[in-house]
């Protein structure tokens, strides 16, 4: 497994491979990998001749300062579960190589899937994130990125995005991996305490709740929310960012369940901000 803080090493060393008509799959993340990545990065090998993982926290993309210095970081760790992954090259770069001369200023929007959810809780959030794949696809022009659905709005935007500028290369959605219990794995779930964990399951019973109410026949998002919304108040832990039933292709309102309908949640549990989202199909 190659590893590389050097972008136009790393732009060389793919380059070489597609002139080999090697096909070359990435996943961006920001490390304390899990197997939520774990599953990214395996997918990608089982599609592509190589697979790439970029590691970086992205000062770019965090609205919140504190949550960008408590941001877990383990990169030994990392390199062991993408070497168990089979994954081919690693590329580690620095914050100075990423924005050499600091975040510059521009604001890239894909505004018709920026009006709710994390968009609103987090100004600026996606803006960031859009800079920061700008500059990793510079330097990994891959045929083919994977993204989680655990983060379904991303999702959505990278697609528009990569389809909007034209870069060549297919976007990919993978579905959420979870623990046994249903908790979404996630890099901040580390900075949760136990009992905090025990209570974070109410993010996924929620969803679950709504998607029983939804095929058990219910048509109205707002009685499904109502139920949603008691099983997260049960816990005084929780403090409720968002909780929101949309089109699950659009992100628009719906007055009347039907299609493709996405549930989806942000909540804090003391400090920690934790996301979780389920679609369901509605006949
Ligand atoms: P992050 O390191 O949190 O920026 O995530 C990097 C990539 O891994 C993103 O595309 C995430 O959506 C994806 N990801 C994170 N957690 C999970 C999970 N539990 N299941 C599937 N994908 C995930």
């Amino acid at each position: 497994m190659i590893v590389s803080k050097d972008p136009n090493e790393v732009r060389e060393q793919i380059l070489s491979w597609k002139s080999q008509k090697l096909s070359v799959g990435f996943a961006p993340t920001m490390g304390f990998l899990h197997e939520g990545h774990a599953n990214l990065f395996v997918r990608s090998s089982s599609e592509n001749s190589k697979t790439v993982v970029s590691i970086f926290v992205n000062p770019a993309q965090f609205n919140d300062p504190e949550d960008y210095a408590k941001y877990p970081v383990n990169t030994e760790g990392d390199l062991e579960i993408c070497k168990k992954s089979k994954v081919d090259l690693v590329f580690l770069p620095e914050k100075d190589t990423m924005y050499p001369g600091g975040i510059p200023e521009v604001e890239l929007k894909i505004p018709h899937l920026m009006k709710n959810l994390d968009a609103i809780t987090r100004p600026g959030h996606f803006e960031g994130v859009l800079l920061v794949l700008s500059r990793l696809f510079h330097s990994i022009p891959a045929d083919r990125s994977y993204f989680g659905k655990k983060d379904y709005q991303q999702y959505l935007i990278v697609k528009d995005f990569v389809k909007a500028l034209g870069f060549p290369m297919e976007i990919i959605g993978v579905d959420t991996v979870r623990s046994p219990e249903g908790l979404a794995l996630s890099s901040r779930n580390a900075r949760l305490t136990d009992s905090e964990k025990e209570e974070a399951l109410l993010l996924s019973r929620a969803l679950r709740l709504g998607e029983s109410q939804i095929r058990g026949g219910e048509k109205d998002p707002q009685e499904v929310l109502n139920v949603m919304k008691d099983v997260l108040d049960s816990s005084s832990k929780i403090t409720t960012d968002y909780l929101e039933i949309l089109n699950a292709d659009t992100l628009e309102e719906l007055h009347i369940l039907k299609g493709e309908v996405l549930l989806a949640v942000a909540a804090f549990l003391g400090q920690v901000r934790l996301i979780d989202n389920i679609t369901v199909r509605v006949s």
